[in-house]
C-alpha cells in the first residue's frame, strides 16, 4: 500500500485542530459509527458518547484510537447453540482520510510505522472533534507487521501487547509528529498506559548509582500531564505481561529494574502503570470507586459516574417529544429534571410504543420470529461472560414457567462472548438450549451480533430492562440508562451506577442480596410486582416512566461526566492534581527524586 496515496490529505486538514485541542482521549476502542466496527462492548460505546459530548459542548479534546480494519468480531449463532465468529472489516478508507505524517516504534529490533487517519466528527453548529485511526499498514513495514492494528482484542498475548505499544507510543509520537501541542493526556482505561512511560522516559534525572531503588525520572511531571479512568474491578481486565515480553520486543528502551518501580514487581501492570503515572485517577460509579480503591490501597480513587450521550440513544418519537418540551434537552440533559411534570402521559406511552413497533420489526426482520404486542417484553443484552450472569433468569426453569403462566411475558436477548473466553463461549450455549427447552412455553429471542446498531431500537423497544451481574464486578453499566431515558424500566442487581439510578419502585427496581439467593429475589419481584403491574396499573407504570426518564436522564448523561472531567481532572492545577495523590508506602520513596 502507498503509504502516501494521491487522494492523501496534506497537514492542512489537520491544520485547524492543531492549535486548538488541549487534551488527547486515549482509547484501545470507540464506537463513532455504525459502519465502522472500531469497537468491542461498552468501552468503545462509552467512549463514542463521550467524543459525542465533546462536539456538543466544543471541548478541544482529540481523540486517539487503533484503525481496527478487521473490527472485533461478527457473531453468528449455528444450529447447535453454539456462537461461530468472523472477522467484522470495514472499509477505513470510505470513512476515514489519511493524514501525511507516520511515526516508527522499534519492536522486535524493526522499525513498526503507523500513520494516522483522521475521522472528523462534525457537530450542527460546526463544531469538530478530530479522532486519529492508527494503522499500520504501509509499504516500509514488515510484512509481518502490517496487521498489527487490525484485530481488536485479537491474537495472543505479544500481539495484544504490541497493539498496546502502538496505541500508547505510537498515539504520543503521532499527536507531536502532527504539531499538537498537547496538555492532557486522558487514558481510557490502562491499554495505552505506555504513553506515560514515553513520557517518563523524556524527563531523567541525574542518576544516582548507589541507589538503583529509587526511580531516575521525574515521575511527577508525568503526572501532571496523565488522567487515568480504570474501567473494571475484574482481574482479567487488567493487562499484565512478563517483563522479558518488554525486553524482547523492546529491548532497551526504558530499564527493566527501573520500570517494576512503576509498573509492578514482577508482572508489568498496565493499571500500576497507569496509576502511579497519573496525577488524577477515577473509577466509573461510586462504587466501583470503592471497590478499586481496596484493589489499590495507597491510591486516591475519585468516582466520575458514566453516563450517555442522551441524543444518541434517545428513541426518535421520544427526541421529538423531549424536543417538543424543552428544546435544549440534549444540549443540556439537566433539563430533563423536569420531564416528569412536562411530559404527557399519553405522548410517553404513544412514544415507547412507536419504539416497540420498531424493535418488533426488526426482530421480525433478523429471525422471522413475531412477539406478541400485548405482552410485556424483558430485554438483557451485554458482553456474555461469567460475572454479569446472563443465565440467572435461567436458575430455576419451572419457577420461571410458572411466573409465565400467571403473568405472561416475552424475553429477548443478546451479546457476544469474546473469542477467548471459554465460559462466557459455554454460556452462549447454554442459553440456547435453555430456549429450546422452554420454546414451547416462553417466547424467547436470541438477537445475534449485538452491536451498535442493534443496541439502538433494542433498549428503546423493551418494557423492561434487566441485568444481573454478580456484585461488585459492574464497574457502571450504561446499557440500562440508555434503557431508562427511552421510559423502559430498569430490573437490576444493585451494583455500578444501579445504585446510584435506583429509587425504588419510583425509578424502577433493584434487586439486593437475599437469603433465597439473587435469583429467587429476581423471581419474586418479577411475580409480585413488575408483571402485575405492567398488567394491572398503567397509569402508574406510565408515572414510573416518566420518573425514570427524568431522574436519570438529567444525571447520568455524558455531559455532565465531561463537565466534571473538565473542571475536576483536565483543569486541575499540577500541584493541586500532585496533592491528591497518595503514593505506595513502598513506591512512595521510590518515586522520590534521588538526591543530585
Ligand atoms: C451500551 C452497550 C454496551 C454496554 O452495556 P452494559 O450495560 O455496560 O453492559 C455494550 N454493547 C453495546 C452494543 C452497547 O450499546
Amino acid at each position: 500500500m502507498d503509504p502516501f496515496p494521491a487522494a492523501s490529505a496534506s497537514l492542512a486538514t489537520i491544520g485547524p485542530y492543531l492549535g486548538q485541542m488541549q487534551i488527547a482521549y486515549f482509547s484501545m476502542e470507540i464506537a463513532l459509527d455504525p459502519k465502522m466496527h472500531t469497537y468491542s462492548g461498552g468501552l468503545g460505546i462509552l467512549a463514542g458518547d463521550t467524543a459525542r459530548a465533546c462536539l456538543d459542548l466544543d471541548l478541544p479534546v482529540v481523540f486517539v484510537t487503533l484503525a481496527s480494519r478487521l473490527g472485533y468480531l461478527a457473531q453468528e449463532i449455528d444450529a447447535a447453540g453454539n456462537q461461530v465468529e468472523r472477522a467484522d472489516p470495514w472499509p477505513l478508507e470510505e470513512l476515514a482520510t489519511p493524514l501525511r505524517a507516520k511515526v516508527a516504534v522499534v519492536l522486535e529490533g524493526r522499525e513498526v510505522w503507523v500513520r494516522p487517519w483522521l475521522f472528523p466528527l462534525e457537530g450542527m453548529h460546526g463544531q469538530r472533534v478530530p479522532v486519529l485511526l492508527l494503522d499500520s499498514h504501509l509499504v516500509e513495514n514488515d510484512e509481518r507487521d502490517r496487521g498489527l492494528t487490525d484485530r481488536l482484542y485479537g491474537g495472543d498475548e505479544t500481539y495484544r501487547f504490541k497493539q498496546e505499544v502502538l496505541l500508547g507510543i505510537g498515539g504520543l509520537r503521532v499527536l507531536q509528529a502532527l504539531g499538537f501541542s498537547i496538555r492532557v493526556y486522558h487514558l481510557n482505561e490502562g491499554h495505552a498506559a505506555l504513553l506515560a512511560l514515553d513520557l517518563l522516559r523524556r524527563y531523567p534525572l541525574a542518576p544516582d548509582p548507589g541507589r538503583p531503588d529509587l526511580l531516575a525520572y521525574d515521575a511527577a511531571r508525568v503526572r501532571s500531564q496523565c488522567v487515568f479512568t480504570t474501567h473494571t474491578p475484574v482481574e482479567a481486565g487488567h493487562d499484565r505481561y512478563p517483563y522479558d515480553l518488554f525486553e524482547g520486543l523492546l529491548g532497551d528502551y526504558f530499564p527493566v529494574e527501573q520500570l517494576r518501580l512503576v509498573a509492578g514487581a514482577n508482572h508489568l501492570n498496565m493499571t500500576e502503570l497507569a496509576l502511579n503515572l497519573s496525577g488524577y485517577v477515577n473509577g466509573v460509579a461510586k462504587r466501583h470507586a470503592e471497590v478499586a480503591a481496596q484493589m489499590f490501597p495507597y491510591y486516591h480513587i475519585r468516582a466520575v459516574t458514566n453516563g450517555v450521550h442522551v441524543a444518541t440513544w434517545a428513541h426518535p418519537a421520544f427526541a421529538a417529544l423531549f424536543t417538543e418540551c424543552a428544546p435544549a434537552w440534549s444540549y443540556e440533559p439537566e433539563l430533563m429534571a423536569r420531564f416528569d411534570q412536562l411530559l404527557p402521559d399519553d405522548r410517553v406511552w404513544d412514544a415507547h410504543q412507536q419504539a416497540r413497533e420498531d424493535l418488533f420489526a426488526v426482530i421480525a426482520e433478523r429471525t422471522g420470529i413475531r412477539l406478541d404486542p400485548a405482552l410485556p417484553v424483558l430485554g438483557f443484552a451485554r458482553r456474555i461472560t461469567a460475572y454479569k450472569r446472563p443465565s440467572l433468569l435461567f436458575a430455576d426453569l419451572d419457577r420461571l414457567r410458572r411466573i409465565h403462566e400467571g403473568h405472561p411475558f416475552q424475553l429477548v436477548l443478546a451479546g457476544k462472548a469474546h473469542p477467548a473466553d471459554v465460559h462466557g463461549r459455554d454460556l452462549v450455549h447454554r442459553i440456547h438450549a435453555v430456549m429450546s427447552e422452554l420454546a414451547a412455553d416462553i417466547r424467547i429471542v436470541f438477537l445475534p451480533n449485538y452491536d451498535y446498531a442493534l443496541a439502538r431500537p433494542l433498549v428503546a423497544g423493551v418494557d423492561i430492562w434487566l441485568n444481573t451481574p454478580e456484585p461488585p464486578l459492574e464497574a457502571s453499566g450504561t446499557s440500562g440508562m440508555k434503557a431508562a431515558i427511552n421510559g423502559v424500566l430498569n430490573l437490576s442487581v444493585l451494583d455500578g451506577w444501579w445504585l446510584e439510578g435506583c429509587i425504588e419502585g419510583v425509578t424502577g427496581w433493584g434487586i439486593a442480596g437475599h437469603p433465597g439467593g439473587t435469583a429467587e429475589r429476581l423471581y419474586d419481584r418479577l411475580e409480585q410486582v413488575v408483571l402485575p403491574l405492567y398488567r394491572n396499573d398503567r397509569s402508574h407504570w406510565i408515572w414510573m416512566m416518566k420518573q425514570s426518564i427524568s431522574k436519570i436522564g438529567y444525571y447520568f448523561n455524558t455531559h455532565r461526566m465531561m463537565r466534571r472531567y473538565v473542571s475536576e481532572a483536565y483543569l486541575v492545577r499540577e500541584g493541586a492534581i500532585r496533592a491528591g495523590v497518595r503514593m505506595p508506602a513502598a513506591s512512595a520513596s521510590m518515586l522520590q527524586a534521588p538526591a543530585r
